[in-house]
């Protein structure tokens, strides 16, 4: 890279250039995105062990005009580094939120959750608490089915500060849950202070089950832990029946993933309520 002045660097690498112009081109279609409406969030039930509904956890899906349907894998660490994140995250909560209401008038959906992602750089804003009680003051959903999800990376950033603002917005009667968990490096000690409601046993454990050892001893542990702790465990990810099998067997109360149902729209939804 060759200096041009004005603090801009030129660069003459063409793969790098190229690389640059992708990475431009999909910012400025992610801040299109927004205001396109392009982004849509599918829903994707929670079940106990006799496979009733008892949640959702939305995930959101980018419909994009000319590429069609883009994972968020491919473009919410753009997000997080350009600071969309931040209006894409404030939608995710508002449209949970809405459809959170929106089931609170009929009695088949009265109460179930509804799980939301939020991002490290949405939960450090100063104020994240205050958006959340906005959002749900504005909607009208009923706090105690809005389930926010946390990764173990998150809450290590700043643990301190994370408990902090997690007693503020469980003061409002929202729930936390611990994504991916056993994936980071929270200590136990950590573990017993955050005021946690669930913690999630990531699908990276579940995919070997039963079978792989180590797999099995992680689960186990993670589902003893949540028991002495006093927090739900949910297995996301699972798929195959042997498999959740195994995580009743271990006492996990609580699954998500293909074998119950895919992330569905939530006109789809219903239809998956209906049969439940
Ligand atoms: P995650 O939070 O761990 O979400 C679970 C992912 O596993 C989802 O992928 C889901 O579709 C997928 N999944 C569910 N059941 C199964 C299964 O049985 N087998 C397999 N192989 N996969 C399953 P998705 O929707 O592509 O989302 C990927 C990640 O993007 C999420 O991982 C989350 O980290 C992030 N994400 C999604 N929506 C949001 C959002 O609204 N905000 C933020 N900050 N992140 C989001
Ligand atoms: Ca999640
Ligand atoms: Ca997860
Ligand atoms: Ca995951």
């Amino acid at each position: 890279a060759k200096n041009s002045g004005r603090n801009t660097l030129r660069f003459f690498d063409p793969a790098m250039q190229a690389a640059l112009d992708r990475r431009a081109t999909l910012e400025s279609e992610l801040r299109q995105a927004l205001k396109g409406r392009q982004f849509r969030l599918h829903y994707q039930p929670q079940v106990d062990i006799e496979r009733r509904l008892i949640g959702v956890e939305a995930l959101l899906r980018w419909q994009h005009p000319q590429r069609g349907m883009v994972s968020p894998n491919d473009f919410i660490p753009l997000a997080e580094e350009t600071g969309l994140i931040l209006p894409i995250g404030l939608w995710v909560l508002e449209t949970a939120c809405e459809l959170l209401k929106h089931w609170q008038g009929n009695a088949r959906t009265r109460g179930v959750q509804v799980a939301v992602n939020v991002s490290a750089r949405q939960f450090r804003q100063l104020d994240f608490a205050a958006q959340v009680q906005r959002v749900l003051e504005t909607s009208g959903a009923n706090p105690a089915l809005l389930k926010l999800e946390l990764t173990e990376s998150l809450v290590l950033e700043d643990v301190e500060n994370t408990i902090a603002k997690m007693h503020a917005i469980k003061a409002l009667g929202v729930q936390f849950s611990m994504d991916d968990f056993g994936t980071g490096y929270s200590s136990l000690s950590y573990l017993a202070r955050l005021p946690l409601d669930q913690l999630k046993i990531d699908q990276s454990f579940v995919r070997n089950l039963p079978g792989r050892k180590n797999d099995e001893t992680i689960t186990r542990t993670i589902i003893t832990m949540g028991q002495g702790l006093a927090m739900e465990v949910i297995a996301e990810g699972v798929e195959t029946e042997a498999q959740c099998v195994f995580l009743e067997e271990l006492g996990c109360r609580v699954y998500q993933g293909y074998l119950f149902s895919r992330p569905l729209p939530a006109e789809a939804l219903d239809a998956f309520i209906a049969g439940s």
